[in-house]
C-alpha cells in the first residue's frame, strides 16, 4: 500500500513546502493570512513535475497563492447550486437519470481551482453507514436513476475495501446501474492505481473512470501506466479537463494534451469553463477565450480528440455545452446563456 505512504508524505504546511521548494512571496503569503483557507496537500510525485518558474502550470494547480483571498462579487461558495439538489446528506440529484454521491471529502492533492471547496477538504470524512444507507434507499425508490457518480473529494482516497462496500451497496439496488468514479489520482498520485484496486473495480462494470488531466506534462510514464492498467482491465477512462488561465489556455498546449490522451486511449470528454468558486479568478480563463480556442482547435484536431467545451451554469442551472444554441448574447456584464428549458443565466466575462 505504497499509496498510503505517498498520502502521508504529501506536503501540507509552508514549512514542509519550503524544505523542498523555494516559495515565491505570493505563495508564502497565503500561509500567513489568518483566515479560513482551502487545505493544501501536494504529493511528492506531483511536486516532482514542477519545473522552476513561479508560473509553472503544474505549480499553479498545486501550490496556493495569496490571490485565493481575492473573492469577486459574483463568486459563491456553492457555484453549481448543489445544495438545492441535495436529497440526502451525501446524495445530489440534479439530472433526472443520474445522481452524485459524495463518497469522502479528502483528496491526495487539493487542486487550487477546485470548485467544490465548500465540501472538499472540510473534515467531513468518508460517508458513514447511515449516510450510505440514506443514499442507497433514495436511489432504490427512484427507478429513473440509471447512473451513480462517485465523487467528493476523491473516492479513491478510500481504502479499496471500503470503496468496494459502497459500490456493492449501490449495485445491489439495481444490477444495471452504471457507475462512474471521478478521480484525479491517476494524475496526482498514480501509485494509487494498484493491482488490488484495478481488480476490484473491474468487478463492478459497467464502470467508468472520469479523470482530470489539464496539462501535457501531467501525462508521465507513471500516470499513463496507471491509466493503462484500468483500460486493460476493461474500464474506460474519460478526461474532464478544466480550462485554466496560464496553465492550458492556449491552442498548442490543449492540442498536445488531447493528442496525448487519445494516444493513450483516454477519451477527452469535456473541457470545462472554470466555475465561479471563491478565490479562483486568477486561474479562470475568460469564456470568450475558451470559445476562440475551441474554434481554433476544431480545425486542428480530430473529432475523437476534441472534447465538448461546457460550463456549469451559475446558481444550479446545470451543465450546458458552449455552443451557439446555448449562448444568447453578450453585454458588458458578461455572457447570456440559456439552459435546455430556456431559462437565462449570466456568466461574467473575467
Ligand atoms: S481532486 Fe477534484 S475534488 Fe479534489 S481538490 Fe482536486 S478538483 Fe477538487
Amino acid at each position: 500500500m505504497s499509496w498510503k505512504k505517498d498520502c502521508a508524505s504529501a506536503l501540507r504546511s509552508v514549512e514542509e513546502l519550503e524544505e523542498k521548494i523555494q516559495l515565491s512571496a505570493a505563495e508564502r503569503d497565503y500561509f500567513h493570512i489568518k483566515q479560513d483557507t482551502f487545505r493544501c496537500a501536494v504529493p511528492l510525485y506531483y511536486l516532482s513535475l514542477i519545473e522552476d518558474s513561479e508560473n509553472d502550470p503544474i505549480r499553479l494547480q498545486a501550490i496556493p497563492r495569496i490571490e485565493e483571498f481575492t473573492v469577486k462579487p459574483f463568486e459563491c461558495t456553492d457555484p453549481l447550486g448543489e445544495a438545492s439538489y441535495k436529497v440526502t446528506d451525501r446524495l445530489i440529484h440534479r439530472y433526472r437519470d443520474r445522481a452524485l454521491f459524495l463518497a469522502t471529502d479528502t483528496c491526495a492533492m487539493y487542486c487550487r481551482h477546485c470548485f467544490r471547496r465548500n465540501f472538499t477538504g472540510q473534515h467531513e470524512g468518508p460517508a458513514g453507514d447511515t449516510e450510505v444507507e440514506a443514499a442507497v434507499n433514495y436511489v432504490s425508490s427512484h427507478p429513473e436513476i440509471t447512473e451513480i457518480i462517485f465523487s467528493g473529494g476523491d473516492p479513491l482516497m478510500l481504502d479499496t475495501k471500503v470503496l468496494e462496500g459502497y459500490l456493492a451497496r449501490f449495485k445491489a439496488v439495481r444490477s444495471g446501474l452504471v457507475l462512474r468514479v471521478g478521480t484525479r489520482m491517476p494524475v496526482v498520485m498514480p501509485s494509487r492505481i494498484d493491482a488490488a484496486l484495478v481488480s476490484m473495480l473491474s468487478e463492478y462494470k459497467p464502470l467508468f473512470i472520469m479523470t482530470q488531466f489539464n496539462h501535457p506534462r501531467e501525462c508521465t510514464a507513471e500516470s499513463m501506466k496507471a491509466v493503462s492498467a484500468l483500460i486493460d482491465a476493461g474500464i474506460p477512462v474519460l478526461n474532464q479537463a478544466v480550462l485554466l488561465k496560464n496553465i492550458n489556455d492556449n491552442a498548442d498546449t490543449l492540442e498536445i494534451l488531447f493528442h496525448c490522451l487519445v494516444r493513450n486511449r483516454i477519451k477527452p470528454y469535456y473541457l470545462f469553463q472554470g466555475d465561479l468558486a471563491p478565490g479562483t479568478s486568477h486561474l479562470r480563463a475568460p469564456l470568450g477565450e475558451g470559445l476562440r480556442l475551441m474554434k481554433e482547435l476544431r480545425g486542428r484536431v480530430s473529432g475523437l480528440a476534441l472534447p465538448v467545451y461546457a460550463v456549469d451554469l451559475p446558481c444550479g442551472g446545470g451543465k450546458v455545452p458552449l455552443t451557439e444554441q446555448y449562448i444568447t448574447g453578450k453585454t458588458e456584464k458578461g455572457w447570456e446563456l440559456t439552459d435546455a428549458s430556456g431559462r437565462t443565466f449570466l456568466y461574467p466575462e473575467v
